[in-house]
């Protein structure tokens, strides 16, 4: 009989210890969610989803050291990203489920707050808006 913690257990348990920045970043998304409650960011524009490019891990994402290798985390569920992962376009990386359903409810990075498109067209119009009063160069 294969015991699965056998597999997992010792490798993970290393990367595990390193967990709690993202369990920490994990608690306060969660806190600014109920903040932000159900009148919050719309979902991401489906075709945004869908075209979210979906790339291999290789070590150029890792942290290589002489002993380890540190993969990249999904910071939404906290496993390593051993295989593939789903990048947005502000170069964070996610299991394809997790930033799927993620962004089925916020058009935001989950990890900085980059933004996406939306279905929206009211918050479409605002962020618009918004961009051209902030990125306004001749306010005096
Ligand atoms: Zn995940
Ligand atoms: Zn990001």
């Amino acid at each position: 009989m294969l015991d699965p913690s056998s597999l997992f257990g010792n490798a993970n348990l290393n990367f595990r210890s390193f967990a709690s920045d993202e369990n920490i970043l994990q608690h306060i998304l969660r806190l600014s969610e109920q903040q932000r409650g159900r009148s919050g960011t719309p979902p991401a524009s489906k075709d945004a989803v869908k075209n979210l490019p979906e790339v291999n891990i290789t070590d150029s994402h890792c942290k290589v050291s002489e002993e380890s290798k540190e993969y990249p985390r999904c910071s939404i569920c906290c496993e390593d990203l051993t295989d593939k992962a789903t990048q947005l376009p502000c170069g964070h990386l996610f299991n394809s489920e997790c930033i799927t359903q993620w962004l089925g409810e916020h058009n935001q990075c989950p990890v900085c707050r980059h933004e996406l498109p939306t279905d929206d067209q009211d918050y479409e119009r605002m962020k618009a808006q918004r961009q051209q009063q902030n990125s306004s160069p001749q306010s005096q």
